[in-house]
């Protein structure tokens, strides 16, 4: 019996709108833009994967767009005709004629992996090892840009019991203004909530000397990627009750190493795309708990299938003690599943389907489907 083999590969990109603006320190976003991919393999089976960014290029060097590049003009002609089982084999092959490119590389490997489960009948998960939880705890980013939006926010959460784990995005504010607005926010939530805070690199190491104490003391667990090096990280460590997380200078399993060899990081915010796939996200979080770095499942801000796919990775993780922030399909406004995701009582159920576990209304899904590469305006 010969092994089923890839005949085609298509790519299309979904522009969606958002529940609100998102405001970041990099950018705010109005919509959220999915490059999603098909792979199409010989035995029938087709596999989807989703790249996506946040805010085109404003976070890292892909957008939807160059993946959608990358995907038609270099990953599909290298991986028509290859065995589509040993998935492995055919993501070293991929690595040897394109370099970089994670966010690509990420949503081919998840398509694959979404048409073996399928193929196997068994979950995404399974083929990663197994897991070892069926729900994951999910936070919430309050990233309206005004306080009294953002606590009204929180609450309506709270009343639903969707999030109790807040992250605030700060660092485009003066200090001062952020820090009263991270404290506000703890008080109105008090003890039913925990509130975390991303900098997404915006201070420099004295000013983030300067606030993280400021943080601890107005009740903040975590402070997420507050300088954009990793030897500012590292001496920034230790010095304060509050724990410092890695999210934009993790890359990879390489960079992983580099990280905890310097100690720069009491936790690493995993995220499948940045890692370069979820066999690199799953190197990633053996490095981390070799070196005694907690973990936390990050999120691009994904539709349902990366989202999926990287929840299928962290229910299989020895350690998660962070929860995870897989929000991301709920910033947007329309449900792309045919049947939607369970979020309840604080946590994402984890499909336990064959593959991701999940299928793409193909119907709602045209409607937002851009004609062309580029959007005719801004
Ligand atoms: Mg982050």
């Amino acid at each position: 019996m010969t092994a089923p083999t890839i005949d085609r590969i298509e790519t299309r990109l979904v522009d969606l709108p958002t529940i609100r603006p998102h405001k970041l320190s990099v950018a705010t976003m109005y919509g959220q833009t999915l490059m999603l991919v098909k792979v199409y393999c010989s035995d029938g089976v087709v596999g989807i994967g989703e790249g996506t960014t946040i805010a085109g290029m404003a976070y890292g060097p892909e957008a939807p767009e160059s993946m959608k590049l990358a995907i038609d003009g270099y990953f599909a002609p290298a991986m028509i005709g290859q065995d589509a089982t040993r998935i492995q084999a055919l993501m070293a092959h991929l690595g040897k004629l394109i370099k970089v490119n994670h966010f690509s590389r990420s949503a081919v490997e998840t398509a694959l992996l979404d048409a073996h489960g399928k193929r196997l009948g068994v979950p995404v998960s399974e083929l990663l090892g197994g897991r070892r939880r069926d729900r994951l705890p999910v936070a919430w980013t309050l990233a309206s840009g005004d306080t009294a939006k953002d606590i009204a926010e929180a609450e309506k959460m709270l009343e639903a019991r969707r999030h109790k784990i807040f992250k605030l995005k700060i660092g485009a504010k003066e200090l001062k203004t952020d820090i009263k607005h991270v404290a506000d926010i703890k008080k109105a939530v008090g003890e039913r909530a925990a509130v975390r805070v991303d900098v997404n690199m915006a201070w420099s190491e004295t000013q983030a000397a300067w606030a993280i104490p400021a943080l601890a003391e107005a009740g903040c667990d975590l402070v997420e990627q507050p300088v954009a090096s990793a030897a500012a990280m590292g001496r920034l460590m230790r010095r304060f009750p509050v724990a410092l997380m890695a999210d934009e200078i993790l890359q990879g399993p390489e960079s992983a190493f580099e990280i905890a060899k310097h100690g720069g990081a009491d936790v690493f915010a995993i995220k499948i795309e940045q890692s370069g796939g979820l066999f690199a996200a799953q190197r990633v979080a053996a490095i981390a708990d070799a070196a005694g770095i907690e973990l936390y499942g990050g999120t691009m801000l994904e539709g349902a299938f990366s989202t999926v796919a990287s929840a299928h990775l962290f229910a299989t993780f020895p350690n998660l003690q962070w929860g995870t922030e897989l929000f991301g399909p709920l910033l947007i406004t329309e449900d792309i599943l045919t049947k939607p995701l369970d979020y309840s009582d604080f946590e994402l159920s984890v499909p336990n389907g064959p593959g991701l576990g999940i299928e793409l209304d193909e119907e709602k899904l045209k409607r937002f489907t851009r004609e062309g590469m580029f959007k005719a305006t801004r």
